[in-house]
């Protein structure tokens, strides 16, 4: 009897992704050698087929650790006129408490209506281009036009917009360094003048109350407005000037780091001073590849998977080892100084973010940290020639 094997349910994935008929395809069965058996019962095969680390896991996964995979694709999809937008909050994925996640597409001329909230906003832009506008305490503006691979930052509680620029607006993913935040829970513009008296609001604004007869009745959310002029029509000069701090960053334009097999760059304080509450490393991974076996001392990794396939496994001490599978649009985390490692899976470059509620990106290299420690205790513990730890890289390579 042949026993599937990470191979063939990695093959009959590339099946069922290609819509080719299912029945032909023999199902993959959790077995392997002599361990497991077949299903007789219910079966999600596409679902199984797109998690052979879950279905088949490795030998060395042990014990319980949490759920540590959310995908986009599983997220309820809130539509308006002008775009959609989608959310994995602590709520979806519950070990998440650090950080949430908004996937949010908007038209050209769609609008993400002028807004604030408690939490500071981050966002990488995944295709297409917008226009944000902020206005901070001091009577200072924002306005920039972003691209793929830009980054934003409002500090917490700064009004902004988010708008879709011509040919195709754009569409974004935003974080937030609070696991229960909710799309659902910002102090919006339209909603506010819905719930405060139309006089008060008129003498707020030293204006004719029927100035206001026209008001939408609830909030917006996303609306279809006409695309913006040119960027330089469309600016207010304020009195004050502009904000101080950049509120955008081009983070694919910076030069990568670059080694074999991968190339990574990070936005923190030390190169985007005002991203104080999230760091970010962008990686990249050609097949073949991983990223490092690592962690994390400062904060939890709240994970983005951009393109390509991978699968992490994850180390949580006292035996505890679980390894998850991702793909393009899904979410991973891992709990600050669990170790884990990412290795691509696939046969196109694997592309993810790693997210941090942290004013810097730091991480621990298991192999600089053994090549760093006397070589003889290193190689006493594990029972491994020393002239093997003699070889172990001095510095830190964070895809291998
Ligand atoms: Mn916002
Ligand atoms: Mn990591």
């Amino acid at each position: 009897m042949s026993v599937p094997t990470r191979r063939t349910l990695l093959a009959s994935a590339a099946v069922l992704t290609a819509g080719a008929a299912v029945a032909q395809e023999r199902p993959p069965e959790p077995i392997e050698g002599n361990r497991g058996a077949s299903i007789l019962g219910p079966r999600n095969a596409p679902r199984a087929a797109q998690n052979p680390d879950i279905f088949q896991p490795p030998s060395t996964d042990h014990g319980a650790l949490p759920n540590l995979r959310f995908s986009f694709a599983d997220a309820h999809v809130k539509m308006r006129e002008g775009g959609w937008s989608r959310e994995v909050t602590k709520r979806e994925l519950p070990v998440a408490t650090t950080i949430a996640g908004v996937n949010m597409r908007l038209t050209a001329g769609g609008v993400r209506e002028l807004h604030w909230h408690k939490e500071a906003e981050w966002s990488f832009v995944l295709a297409g281009n917008l226009r944000i506008t902020a206005v901070d305490t001091g009577g200072h503006n924002f306005i920039a036009d972003v691209q793929a691979g830009d980054l934003w930052y409002f500090p917490p509680g700064i009004p902004h917009s988010i708008q879709g620029l011509p040919p195709d607006g754009g569409e974004f993913l935003l974080a937030f360094p609070e696991g229960s935040f909710s799309e659902d829970s910002t102090f919006a513009i339209t909603d506010m003048f819905a719930h405060m008296p139309k006089a008060a609001l008129a003498k707020n604004l030293q204006v004719n109350a029927d100035a206001l007869d026209a008001i939408p009745k609830e909030e917006r959310f996303i609306f279809q407005a006409a695309p913006p002029p040119p960027r330089e029509t469309d600016a207010v000069h304020s009195p004050q000037g502009a904000v101080p701090q950049n509120m955008k960053f081009s983070l694919m334009q910076l030069p990568p780091q670059t080694m074999p097999g991968g190339r990574v760059r990070i936005a923190d304080t030390g190169n985007f001073p005002i991203s104080r509450e999230i760091a970010v490393a962008h990686v990249e991974v050609d097949p073949g590849h991983m990223r490092e076996i690592h962690w994390h001392p400062n904060a939890d990794e709240w994970q983005f998977y951009i393109s390509g396939r991978a699968r992490m496994t994850v180390f949580g001490a006292e035996g505890k080892a679980r390894t998850f599978d991702y793909q393009a649009g899904d979410v991973g985390y891992v709990p600050m100084s669990l170790s884990h490692f990412i290795e691509n899976t696939g046969d196109e470059p694997l592309r993810f973010l790693e997210l941090f509620r942290a004013p810097r990106f730091e991480d621990v290299s298991l192999a600089q940290w053994m090549a760093l420690t006397p070589h003889e205790l290193v190689a006493q513990h594990l029972n491994i020639d020393v002239a093997v730890i003699d070889r172990l890289r001095a510095i830190k390579q964070p895809v291998v």
